[in-house]
C-alpha cells in the first residue's frame, strides 16, 4: 500500500522522538515536538474551516512555522500553494484566486503587502496557526487523513522565468518519488541539511522532504549570505545542502571560504540554472564531499543527475537520466533525433505533474506524444545526448537567437566570455535586427573589463555567424529570487535604449 510523506514523518517521530527535526534562528523542534506542533496546526486549520482537498496558500519567509503549516496542511489532506513573497501584490492576488485558496497564511511582511488588496480568501497569521510551541488542547485528538497516491500535495507556481506563472499540480505520489530519489542520492537518517533557498520553491522541497521523511535535521536560513552560511555549516556540522549556482559562485568567491571547517559535508546539491563547469571543478577541489547536480523542472517528467565527483570528465553536462526516467530529443516537427543531434528535450518519469491548474490546453500543449504511445513532458530546453548518454544542456528554446538563418546558442558565447579573466558573469540575448532578424548582444559583470577589448576577445574566438553586435558592462545581471537570470529583462532594457 502507498506510504505518503506525512505517514513517513509520523513514523520518523516514533523512531527518533528526541532528534532535532527542524530549526531556524528562533526555534528548534525535535521530531516529537514537530509532530505535536503539526497536529495542533492541522487542528487550527480544520477549525478555520479547511477540509481535505482545500487549498491552503502560504506566503512567508523561511521559518519553522512555515514547515509546520506545510506539513500540517498536507497531513490533513489539504493542498498547499506556497506563494513567492517576491511577487507583486497584484500577482499574488491573481495566484490566490487561481488556486481558489480557502485561507492564506502570511508572515508580517506578506500581511502588510497584501493589506490593501481585494482578496478572494481571508488572511491568517502564519505563527498563530502554526505555533512552534503548539500542542493539541487537552483531551483533543487529531485524525490524520487517509491519503491516496493521486491526492494533490501542492500547487507550485512556476518561476515565471519565461512568462506568466502557471500553477503546477503535484501529487503525493510525485512527492514520494522525490523522497526515494533523495534517498538514492545520499540523504539518510541523521543527515543535517542547511537550507538557504526559499521554501516556496520546488528546489527547496526536493531536498527538504527527503531530509525530514528519512529522519534528518533541517536547518533553515531566512536569507542567504555567504559568511552566515559558512558559519552555520561549520557550527552545526552540516552534511548536506541544496544551493543554486549563483550561491555557489558567491561562496567560492567569499574571502572566508577557506577559513571554515567544512569537513562534515557528505553531499551537496545544485539545480535550477546553468552551472558552469569551471565552478563545479572549483567546488570539487576546495569543498569536501560529493557534488550532485539535478536537471529538471517543477513539472517533473525529465530528470537528469550528474554525480560530479564520479564523472570529472563530464562537468559540461547535466548527467544522465535518473532511474525510471526516459528522455528523448525531438526536432521542430516532433520527430525523434539520434544521439549527438541538437533539439528539444522531452522526458517521462514517475515524477510527473498532474497538469497545470485550470489550464487543460496548456497542459496538452506541453505534452509530446511518442509514436509508441508514451506521453512525454516538453521541457522547452534545447540539448543533446553524447555517446555515453550524458545530456549537454544548451539553452531554453525561447532564448535561442536566430540570426541570418543560423541558430546561435547564447550558452556558447557565454562560455567563451567567461574564459576572459576580467569577466565574472555573462549573459547573451538576441535583439531585433533589420539585417539579420536577430543579433546577439552580451551583458557582462566585470568592473575591471574594457567593453571594446572583451567584445574583440569574444569575437575572435567564435564563428563568423555568431559574432556579438554589442557588449555592455552591468553591475549585476537581473535574477529571479531563486537565482535564474531573467533574460526577458535584458532584452527589454535593449528595447528601451533603442526606443
Ligand atoms: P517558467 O516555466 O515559468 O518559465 P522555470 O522554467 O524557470 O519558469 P522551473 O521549473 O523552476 O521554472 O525551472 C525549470 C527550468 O530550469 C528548466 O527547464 C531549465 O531551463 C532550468 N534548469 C533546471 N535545472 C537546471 C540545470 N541543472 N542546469 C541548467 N538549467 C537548469
Ligand atoms: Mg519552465
Amino acid at each position: 500500500s502507498f506510504v505518503s510523506v506525512p505517514a513517513r514523518l509520523r513514523a520518523a517521530a516514533t523512531a527518533f522522538p528526541d532528534r532535532m527535526a527542524v530549526c531556524d534562528e528562533q526555534s528548534s523542534l525535535t521530531y516529537h515536538q514537530l509532530r505535536e506542533a503539526t497536529g495542533a496546526a492541522a487542528d487550527k486549520l480544520a477549525r478555520a474551516g479547511v477540509i481535505q482537498g482545500d487549498v491552503v496558500a502560504i506566503c512567508a519567509f523561511n521559518s519553522v512555522s512555515y514547515v509546520i503549516a506545510y506539513l500540517g496542511a498536507v497531513g490533513m489532506g489539504a493542498v498547499v500553494a506556497p506563494l513567492p513573497q517576491s511577487a507583486t501584490a497584484d500577482s499574488l492576488a491573481r495566484m490566490i484566486g487561481d488556486c481558489a485558496a480557502r485561507i492564506v497564511l502570511v508572515d508580517e511582511g506578506a500581511a502588510s503587502m497584501l493589506a490593501n488588496c481585494e482578496l478572494p480568501a481571508p488572511l491568517a497569521s502564519l505563527t498563530d496557526i502554526a505555533d512552534p510551541a503548539g500542542v493539541l488542547p487537552e483531551g483533543r485528538m487529531f485524525e490524520w487523513a487517509e491519503i491516496a497516491s493521486s491526492d494533490r500535495f501542492n500547487i507550485i507556481y512556476s518561476s515565471g522565468t519565461t512568462g506568466t506563472p502557471k500553477g503546477i499540480v503535484q501529487s503525493h505520489a510525485m512527492r514520494e518519488a522525490h523522497v526515494q530519489l533523495g534517498e538514492a542520492c545520499g540523504y539518510y537518517p541523521g543527515c543535517v541539511t542547511l537550507f538557504s533557498t526559499p521554501l516556496y520553491s520546488n528546489t527547496t522541497l526536493i531536498s527538504l522532504l527527503p531530509t525530514l521523511a528519512l529522519g534528518g535535521t533541517a536547518i533553515l536560513m531566512r536569507k542567504f549570505g555567504a559568511e552566515a552560511f559558512l558559519t552555520l555549516a561549520e557550527e552545526q556540522r552540516v552534511t548536506h545542502a541544496m544551493l543554486v549556482p549563483i550561491q555557489y559562485q558567491r561562496l567560492m568567491a567569499s574571502e572566508g571560504f577557506d577559513t571554515h571547517d567544512l569537513s562534515s559535508f557528505r553531499e551537496k546539491f545544485c539545480t535550477s540554472a546553468p552551472f558552469p563547469p569551471e565552478l563545479k571543478r572549483a567546488i570539487l577541489k576546495r569543498w569536501p564531499g560529493g557534488l550532485t547536480e539535478y536537471y529538471g523542472m517543477t513539472e517533473g517528467g525529465g530528470l537528469c543527475i550528474l554525480r560530479a565527483h564520479a564523472h570529472p570528465d563530464k562537468l559540461h553536462t547535466v548527467g544522465r537520466p535518473a532511474p525510471g526516467t526516459d528522455m528523448r530529443i525531438i526536432d521542430e516537427e516532433g520527430v525523434e533525433l539520434a544521439a549527438g543531434e541538437v533539439g528539444e528535450i522531452v522526458g517521462i518519469s514517475e515524477n510527473f505533474m498532474q497538469g497545470y491548474h485550470n489550464r487543460p490546453r496548456t497542459t496538452e500543449e506541453a505534452i509530446w506524444a511518442a509514436p509508441d504511445g508514451g506521453r512525454f513532458m516538453r521541457t522547452g530546453d534545447i540539448g543533446k545526448f553524447d555517446e555515453d548518454g550524458f545530456l549537454t544542456l544548451m539553452d531554453r528554446k525561447k532564448d535561442v537567437i536566430i540570426s541570418g538563418g543560423f541558430n546561435i546558442y547564447p550558452s556558447d558565447l557565454e562560455e567563451v566570455l567567461r574564459t576572459h579573466p576580467h569577466v565574472e558573469d555573462a549573459a547573451v540575448v538576441g535583439i531585433p535586427s533589420t539585417q539579420w532578424g536577430e543579433t546577439p548582444v552580451a551583458f557582462i559583470v566585470g568592473p575591471q573589463a574594457s567593453p571594446v577589448e572583451v567584445l574583440e576577445y569574444a569575437n575572435q574566438r567564435v564563428g563568423k555567424s555568431q559574432r556579438l553586435a554589442d557588449l555592455r558592462i552591468v553591475d549585476q545581471l537581473p535574477r529571479s529570487q531563486i537565482g535564474k537570470i531573467l533574460k526577458r529583462e535584458l532584452r527589454a532594457s535593449c528595447e528601451e535604449d533603442s526606443a
